[in-house]
């Protein structure tokens, strides 16, 4: 039976890749840093699907913590097949206003949480000589908006660490891919101020909200040995919207 660990998976799209793998006959590592009383009734629903899960607090954008994750992982399903890189937390401001502390924050979280990740848990994979990333990226990583210049940067910098990481070990037979959600209905774009919410569905070819089960559905194809000769790729799933 293949493991996956999913960050950030107490709710959002996290939660619903969780969900697919474990219906999917995955063992799951349920990973959250400050949601316990989601995570755990996550860990619950998954049990009752007949899947095995556990659940492990770690702040990711923490090397020491991220290290705990994957020691804990490894300690209760013997080896990491998969690692989906989804903890993520946004920011709107305009350029002018992020301050340095904004800054650093957001990129420790959304790309040093990735870095964090996948150094730890790489050793696992090219040992075994078999493994597979999957980074949550954004359609904003690839072309930029207004107001999310610090996200947007952070979500850039894993498309070049996923390209890059992709290249080196492709002889170890272990492949990074992204995925590049666009407007997906979760808290995060909850939490957007309306007219802006608006905007970004209007802009949508589709014009409509994304689920996330899109991308759950998408994390799933590229964990199966179908995708096993995809690797480097970045996948928008946007409904048109970053044509
Ligand atoms: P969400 O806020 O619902 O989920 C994010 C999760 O990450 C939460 O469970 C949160 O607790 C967790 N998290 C945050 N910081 C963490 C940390 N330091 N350690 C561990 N966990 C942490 O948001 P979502 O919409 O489900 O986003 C999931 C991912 O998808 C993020 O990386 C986000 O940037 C990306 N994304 C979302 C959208 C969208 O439209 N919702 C679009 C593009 C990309």
């Amino acid at each position: 039976m293949k493991t996956v660990i999913v960050t950030g998976s107490s709710n959002g799209i996290g939660k619903q890749i969780a969900l697919e793998f474990a219906e999917n006959n995955y063992n799951i590592i349920i990973n959250y840093n400050k949601s316990k009383t989601q995570a755990f009734a996550l860990d619950k629903k998954i049990k009752k699907l007949g899947s095995n899960s556990i659940v492990i607090k770690a702040d990711v954008s923490k090397l020491s913590e991220a290290q705990n994750l994957i020691d804990l992982s490894l300690k209760e399903f013997g080896k990491i097949d998969i690692l989906v890189n989804n903890a993520g937390i946004s920011l709107q401001k305009i350029f002018q206003d992020v301050s340095e502390s904004e800054w650093q924050n957001l990129f420790a979280v959304n790309i040093g949480s990735v870095f964090n990740c996948c150094s730890c848990a790489l050793k696992d994979m090219i040992s075994r000589k078999s493994g597979k990333i999957i980074n949550i990226s954004s359609i904003v990583g690839i072309n930029g908006n207004a107001g999310q210049a610090n996200y947007a940067s952070a979500k850039a910098g894993i498309i070049g660490m996923t390209k890059s990481v992709a290249k080196e070990l492709a002889s170890r037979n272990v492949t990074a891919n992204a995925i590049a959600p666009g407007f997906i209905a979760t808290d995060m774009t909850a939490s957007m101020p309306e007219k802006a919410r608006e905007a970004a569905i209007a802009s949508i070819p589709m014009k409509r909200a994304g689920q996330v089960d899109d991308i759950a559905n998408t994390a799933l194809f590229l964990a199966s040995d179908e995708a096993g000769y995809i690797t480097g790729e970045v996948i928008r799933v946007d409904g048109g919207m970053g044509t």
